[in-house]
């Protein structure tokens, strides 16, 4: 879950500079870790959210984006020698990033791994990572779905397939930095020469520049558009958890690579099931008689009806186990949780003459007093 650095803060999304200072000064003093009820994480929250809302570009990216451009940078993607060497499943991101947690990532793992993402390009060119809502069914989040979405982003043009040149226009090496996309510049200091490299203003890093920009996008090579994509979420996906889907973010300046899309997923409860990781649970009203004599109950599981035995002389509130039945792991193929069924003794509310006489005679048979109402007893009178 991203976290909100206005609620962390406790501060109102128009607050002022100086609102922001004062609480980020009585948060810090309150949760300070060297306090005798300080709370480390909690101070930990604070100065990230205070690192964001004081500075104003990253305040206006994170009121945009729902995050900076250094947490999608951080966040986006793992090349050689950063971060997972497994790209894919970071279940145990949480805390110590901050700011986006993926739980799923759609990425080509071998691609992250050997460089497949161009990690040297500069990233103000690379295209800003999307993040967006996707409510998707019970029974989807269980059994994985594909899902269309339709957004609205800073696509590449059509025109120009993205590199900003007019058709028919040849792209020339930049006159500025000779195709390098970053200048190097020299400073006097009181050190002495001191040698600094920045990025081309020229062609923004690109290294090459069109002659003709083009038409419909004016050069830049994206355009704000709608696109619709297709999906696969994974099967076990919770309630909560991220999916990464690369490539799916903002366009890159002119071609570059595109920013990625986190997917936040809310799954619909469902009317049958309580969810716990990967157990699914379920209560089972069973009557009296089922309970003590036993009884072969039809069941609904989200893999079609089955047959539950109840042994006799089952409790209210007895658990009965039925394995693989529940939600698949997300990242283990085949392997599923089971689905528990918490068996709940109904006591029978309205009962007629015939049942209330066998449960007398059982009462008496187990030698149990009972107190039956007296138009009971006038009943019995009657049948003599
Ligand atoms: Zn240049
Ligand atoms: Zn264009």
């Amino acid at each position: 879950m991203a976290k909100n650095y206005y609620d962390i803060l406790g501060v109102s999304k128009a607050a002022s500079a100086d609102e922001i200072k004062r609480a980020y000064r009585k948060k810090a003093h309150e949760f300070h870790p060297d306090k005798g009820n300080g709370n480390a994480e909690k101070f930990k929250e604070v100065n990230e959210a205070y690192q964001v809302l004081s500075n104003q570009d990253k305040r206006q990216q994170y009121d945009t984006y729902g995050q900076t451009f250094e947490q999608a940078q951080r966040n986006g993607g793992y090349g050689p020698g950063e971060g997972n060497p497994f790209g894919g499943f970071d279940f145990g991101g949480f805390g110590g990033q901050g700011g986006f947690n993926v739980d799923f990532d759609l990425g080509d793992i071998f691609g992250d791994i050997f460089g497949g993402r161009q990690q040297r390009e500069s990233r103000r060119n690379r295209g800003i990572d999307l993040e967006m809502g996707l409510t998707i069914n019970f029974e989807e989040a269980v059994f994985g779905a594909a899902k269309t979405i339709t957004l609205e982003k800073k696509d590449a043009c059509k025109t120009c397939a993205g590199s900003g040149a007019e058709q028919g226009s040849k792209i020339s090496t930049c006159p500025k930095c000779h195709g390098q996309g970053s200048i190097i510049t020299m400073r006097r200091t009181i050190f002495g020469q001191v040698q600094s490299r920045t990025t081309c203003d020229r062609c923004e890093g690109t290294g090459k520049i069109p002659e003709r920009p083009c038409h419909t996008c004016g050069g830049s090579g994206s355009l704000r558009q709608e696109k619709t994509i297709e999906v696969q979420i994974p099967a076990g996906i919770d309630n909560g958890q991220r999916v990464r889907v690369p490539g799916e973010g903002e366009a890159g300046y002119r071609g570059s690579s595109p920013g990625d899309l986190f997917l936040s997923i809310r799954v619909r409860p469902s009317k049958d099931f309580k969810r716990d990781g990967t157990t699914l649970l379920k209560e089972l009203p069973i009557s009296f008689t089922q309970a003590a004599l036993g009884a072969k109950i039809i069941i609904k599981t989200l893999d079609g009806d089955i047959e539950l035995k109840i042994p006799a002389g089952t409790q209210s509130g007895t658990v009965l186990k039925v394995r693989n039945h529940g939600v698949p792991y997300v990242n283990e193929s085949g392997r599923r949780g089971d689905l528990l069924i918490t068996a709940r003794v109904v006591t029978p509310g309205k009962l007629s003459k015939t049942e209330k006489e066998l449960l007398k005679q059982l009462a008496d048979v187990r030698g149990e007093s009972v107190e039956v109402d007296q138009g009971f007893w006038d009943s019995i009178k009657d049948s003599f």
